[in-house]
């Protein structure tokens, strides 16, 4: 059975649906998350499986239990803000200890856990410290801490890396992922930011105005977004308007305006005569001088419009014979060498017939 599902829930403001329909199930152990533009929803559920806020139709129930009636200070779940939300005129010790205090828990006890708790966020030094004595990640542990000291069947972070920067963002991520296998407790993360939701979760319900578009191991909802939104919304991608000439055979033949033929990945559904777009990541984009030849049937020239050097890899804009902008991506990895194309090169941009994916209308 799974931990926590929610069963065609809804919630309205006024004639708004910021919640529509959703049905979700989260496994024990599982580091789940909900990902989506701003106000498609994902805090609106946070707040209802919390019971901040409670459903106008359908259930929330955890292991198999309704939790309509149960209030949120009797749910085991906790929240952890991105403001933090930390008590100001408390030490860091009395912040995390502050929920077992609530609980009458014995001195003793409160005082060993708390303990626990601050080495487990890797903060045993700061015991005696303000919130204002912090630095952004320290505070962002202490409300870590905090969460997880009762215990909690489910930890719930809402963008709760929001406010650091990105270089602690990426190490408070890793802490994140060591943290939630070591306890083993079940994390639902809400955040905006793909790539973040695309390292650290198990799974991710991509939400877009209140619905589920997708959800999905990070992987597939990468290699093989369903629709649009979500190929759009989860990195970079190539879109091609398409029309399918032929469906057989393991491959799929698809024709595009002002360009020619493309092969595709076979897929079952579309048939001939229908539209789609074929979805191409930049780095399943090979690009070569355009006077080099290069052994793959999918290929189109083209000239290059913009580029944008990373560092690691360049990520070229080339724009094609039907004026359609294409993204191609390609590693700096040649020593001494900057860029390997510069705006204006006539280039050649080229792509596995097995590679991309056909989404159709
Ligand atoms: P963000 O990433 O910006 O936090 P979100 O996906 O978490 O966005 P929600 O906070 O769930 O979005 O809000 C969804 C929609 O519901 C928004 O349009 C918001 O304005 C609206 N909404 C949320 N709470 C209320 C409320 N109490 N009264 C009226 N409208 C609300």
């Amino acid at each position: 059975m799974a931990l926590l599902e929610l069963r065609n829930v809804t919630r309205r403001f006024g004639d708004f649906v910021a919640v529509d329909n959703v049905s979700l199930a989260i496994e024990a152990g599982e580091f789940f998350t909900l990902l989506g533009p701003s106000g498609s929803g994902k805090t609106t559920i946070l707040r209802m499986i919390a019971g901040f806020d409670l459903p106008d139709a359908g259930q929330i129930l955890l292991d198999g239990r309704d939790l309509a009636d149960t209030p949120a200070e009797n749910r085991p779940v906790h929240t952890v803000f991105q403001s933090y939300a930390l008590f100001p005129h408390l030490s860091v010790a009395d912040n995390v200890a502050f929920p077992l205090r609530m609980a009458h828990r014995p001195s003793e006890e409160i005082q060993r856990r708390t303990q626990q708790a601050l080495q487990q966020v890797r903060l045993p030094g700061k015991a005696a410290a303000y919130p204002h004595q912090l630095s952004g990640g320290e505070k962002q542990r202490v409300a870590l801490a905090r969460g997880l000291i009762n215990r909690p069947r489910l930890l719930l972070l809402d963008e709760s890396l929001g406010a650091l920067d990105a270089k602690l963002r990426e190490e408070m991520q890793v802490e994140l992922i060591g943290l939630q296998r070591e306890l083993g407790i079940t994390f639902v993360f809400v955040t905006h930011a793909q790539d973040e939701a695309l390292a650290l979760s198990h799974r991710i319900a991509v939400m877009n105005r209140g619905r589920v578009e997708q959800l999905d191991e990070p992987d597939k909802l990468y290699g093989f977004p369903r629709n649009r939104f979500v190929a759009d919304f989860i990195g970079n991608i190539n879109m091609l308007d398409a029309q399918v000439l032929e469906n057989t055979h393991g491959h799929l033949q698809l024709g595009i305006d002002g360009l020619g033929e493309v092969l595709a990945p076979s897929m079952p559904g579309p048939m001939a005569g229908g539209h789609g777009l074929l979805a191409l990541r930049p780095e399943q984009v090979r690009i070569v001088a355009g006077s080099e030849d290069i052994d793959l049937k999918n290929r189109f020239s083209g000239q290059v419009r913009e580029l944008l050097y990373h560092g690691d890899v360049t990520i070229y804009t080339v724009a094609l014979a039907n004026g359609a902008l294409f993204k191609a991506l390609r590693p700096n990895s040649t020593p001494g060498r900057a860029t390997f194309f510069e705006v204006g090169d006539a280039v050649t941009v080229a792509w596995r017939h097995d590679a991309g994916v056909f989404l159709h209308d």
